[in-house]
């Protein structure tokens, strides 16, 4: 039987390290609502975390999707900022 569901991650921080700005973390919510875990983050790519749940995690999973999301969401907004200063408007 293939499971297909994929379960949603609560991302309740996200942190970044200023000595290194590859790598970072987030904390995200165990699926009993109370236990908190760290994913940890490098060069864009999710490698840990600290639930007991054998690896890659959907924790892992979901924070890989939401690190894509926002660095896709992030290129765009660079985008948008640049096409503002196309000179023209004057
Ligand atoms: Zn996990």
């Amino acid at each position: 039987m293939t499971q297909t569901a994929t379960r949603e991650v609560t991302i309740l921080a996200r942190a970044q390290f200023k000595s290194n700005p590859k790598a970072g973390g987030y904390q995200v919510l165990s699926s009993n609502g109370v236990d908190r875990y760290e994913v940890t983050v490098y060069n864009g790519k999710a490698t840990s975390c600290t639930c007991p749940a054998t690896k890659p995690c959907y924790h892992i999973k979901g924070v890989q999707e939401y690190e894509n999301a926002r660095r896709a969401s992030y290129r765009e907004y660079e985008f948008q900022m640049g096409s503002y200063s196309i000179p023209g408007l004057y």
